[in-house]
């Protein structure tokens, strides 16, 4: 199946926390959408691998995007090698994405900066017709985009996301050993504070504030963009 987005993510909630309303504002005009995360997440410190596969899988649901892949290497020591690109330019070429959003390409985490830069390399490698992967035959992504996740970064561009923040929250929630749950007895982390989903809230104001409307996700690219002055 071809998809007009793919979205590239190193861990199973990158994609739901920094450009799900992306996601949902794209699938709402008739775009192809996926996701593709490079690890399963086993080393976040509530929940199991187990737990975040079913509330990926609802979280997807909620989505509605058409497919979800997970390239099942390692959390936290994944490395940008010639065996992973070969795993994640297959996935490139089953696909064939128009644009690549990926992770952000420098944050808090640092599976954040090492995940986008496997992201660039692959997409870049992926239209080497010289790169053989079975039948799939070469692809090279028109735009690789990042996200901006924790830390702020000044962004590039902005999408609109406000028609779709309720779903955004909603996808979000479906990470429920993660965020915030008066009952858990699991350990505290820093994404567990009633203050996280407050502070995504206000990140997306803040970046919708910058176009003009209430929640907005921020994008940076590595290449320069063209502007059409009249469209
Ligand atoms: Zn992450």
């Amino acid at each position: 199946m071809k998809l007009d987005i793919l979205v590239m993510a190193a861990h199973p909630d990158d994609a739901e926390l920094s450009c799900a309303g992306t996601i949902i504002s794209h699938i709402a005009a008739g775009k192809k959408v996926g996701i593709v995360d490079f690890t399963r997440g086993e080393l976040g410190t509530r929940g199991t691998s187990e737990i975040r596969l079913q509330e990926s899988a609802d979280a997807t649901q909620i989505l509605g995007i058409h497919a979800r892949e997970n390239l099942g290497i390692r959390d936290g020591f994944f490395r940008n090698d010639e065996e992973t690109q070969l795993k994640l330019i297959e996935i490139i070429r089953k696909y064939q994405p128009e644009v690549v959003l990926a992770n952000a390409l420098e944050d808090r985490h640092p599976d954040h900066g090492k995940g986008a830069q496997l992201a660039i390399d692959a997409c870049f490698l992926s239209g080497l017709r010289q790169i053989k992967t079975g039948d799939l035959p070469a692809w090279r992504p028109k735009q690789v985009y990042h996200y901006i996740q924790d830390r702020y970064l000044e962004p590039d561009f902005v999408i609109d996301i406000t028609a779709h923040w309720d779903q955004k929250e909603a996808a979000i929630r479906a990470f429920k050993s993660q965020f915030f749950d008066p009952n858990s007895a699991e350990p505290a982390s820093y994404i567990s504070s009633p203050d996280f989903l407050n502070f995504i809230q206000a990140r997306a104001m803040e970046m919708g504030h910058k176009i003009g409307v209430k929640y907005g996700e921020g994008f940076q690219s590595q290449k320069t963009l063209e502007v059409k002055l009249f469209l």
